[in-house]
């Protein structure tokens, strides 16, 4: 199994955001909205974290990617709005690879009323990204390698272990160390 990111080093990352996260709201009243199933347990994680009072939520998101020629290009379905009139808004998501789901989120949250709508990431594959597609806060950055692990899936599985592997779908999982 080659681990990317080990469960320590995914502690203190998420403590190190938490930190930010509370120097930049001082205070003010924030939302924190996770979108499912990839941010689920650095959402759980996170707000245990902070020292400052937050609400949280989830967001189902549909995304069907455009043609080739219209790469980044993303329709997005959400079932639910979160309330967030008056507070400020954070969209958290496990990894912002083209950056083209979490840029439609935001565009689509600025009709809710927050006072701000910011993105935070756990995973960033800076060099894959589109232009203007960057997250406001992002973990840690990692080489456009498949990943699993920590909310994380490849076909649903995979999504319960504690700390962030590369995983290769033409190898057998039980040949990666993984179970299959
Ligand atoms: P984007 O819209 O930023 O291109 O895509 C983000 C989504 O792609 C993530 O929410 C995730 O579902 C998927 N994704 C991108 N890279 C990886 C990866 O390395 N591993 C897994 N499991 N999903 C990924
Ligand atoms: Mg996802």
């Amino acid at each position: 199994m080659r681990t990317v990111i080990s469960a320590d080093e995914l502690r203190t990352g998420i403590a190190s955001l938490a930190r930010r996260l509370e120097a930049h709201y001082q205070g003010q009243p924030v939302t924190i909205v996770g979108l499912l199933n990839g941010s689920l347990l650095i959402l759980g994680d996170l707000v245990r974290e902070l020292r400052i009072p937050v609400e949280y939520d989830t967001l189902r998101v549909s995304a069907y990617r455009g043609e080739a020629t219209t790469a980044g290009a993303v329709l997005v379905e959400v079932g639910h709005v979160p309330p967030v009139r008056g507070r400020h808004l954070l969209l958290l998501d496990d990894i912002l690879d083209t950056g083209a789901t979490l840029h439609a989120v935001t565009e689509l949250a600025r009709g809710w009323g927050a006072l701000s709508v910011r993105t935070a990431v756990l995973l960033w594959k800076r060099d894959r990204t589109r232009a203007g597609f960057l997250p406001d806060e992002y973990i840690r950055e990692i080489p456009d390698v498949f990943v699993v692990g920590y909310g994380l899936d490849y076909n649903r599985q995979y999504r319960q272990l504690p700390q962030i592997v590369e995983f290769d779908p033409s190898i057998p999982a039980a040949r990666q160390g993984l179970p299959s």
